[in-house]
């Protein structure tokens, strides 16, 4: 491993272990007596958030405006229980927004591994998809920035994974030749297909442990539980 590619949310970053429980609050805490009930808006905008996230076209198109995106979200999940309210689908996806940031928190082992990976002198570029501001601000505030030498973030640069200019991108501000490089993810597409149909590596974050899905098209080089297993084994 002469480079590495490393993507941030769900990777580093522990981006949406906490959402279930922002969305339970911010329900809770928007839902005014005699309107909607909480409970019922919850499990709406369970359902909402599937249905809209599963279409690749609409993840791509939404996913560089977030709070948008998830005051989308709300609304279709009040259409959906014949309730107008534009105020409060506004006001819960704010909600929600801050409830979330506040919750984030890097993976006990990011730093760590990090650090590890920077003694060893390995190039890093982190490779991350979605919004400008939400993913620069995540990064600011979890104090990632110095740990790499090229940052591509989807919102900034134009495209996202899996396009391939954003690798080659990637690997061209490292200077790195794409057999030379490796890519850690938990996107078996984004962080491992697609780079690996380049020439890369690809190494697969399976935090749960519960390995491929049935049916997988895609093989990692290495699957991992988490980023400490594949640099303590460097
Ligand atoms: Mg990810």
């Amino acid at each position: 491993m002469k480079a590495l590619l490393l993507d941030l949310d769900d990777t580093l970053l522990d981006y949406s272990g906490s959402a279930p429980r922002c969305w339970e609050e911010a329900c809770l805490a928007c839902c005014a007596p005699g309107t909607v009930g909480p409970d019922a808006l919850l499990a709406a905008i369970v359902e909402a958030s599937r249905w809209f996230w599963e279409d690749p076209v609409r993840h791509r198109r939404e996913r560089v405006n977030m709070l948008q995106a998830w005051q989308s979200i709300v609304a279709h999940a009040l259409a959906r229980l014949g309730v107008e309210a534009d105020r409060l689908a506004a006001a819960v996806a704010r909600d929600f927004a801050s409830r979330r940031r506040e919750r984030m928190r890097l993976f006990p082992e990011a730093v760590e591994s990090l650090e590890r990976l920077r003694r060893r002198g390995v190039p890093l570029a982190l490779v991350t998809n979605g919004d400008a501001g939400q993913q620069r601000d995540k990064i600011e505030r979890h104090g990632l920035a110095a740990f790499f030498d090229a940052i591509v973030i989807e919102g900034e640069f134009g495209a996202g994974k899996p396009d391939e200019i954003v690798y080659r991108h990637a690997l061209a501000a490292l200077a790195a030749r794409p057999e030379d490089a490796w890519m850690v993810g938990d996107h078996l597409e984004f962080d491992v297909g697609a780079p690996q149909r380049l020439g890369l590596r690809g190494v697969w974050i399976d935090r749960a442990g519960q390995g491929l899905p049935p049916g997988a098209a895609v093989t990692p080089d290495r699957i991992v539980r988490s980023l400490a297993e594949l640099t303590e084994a460097l």
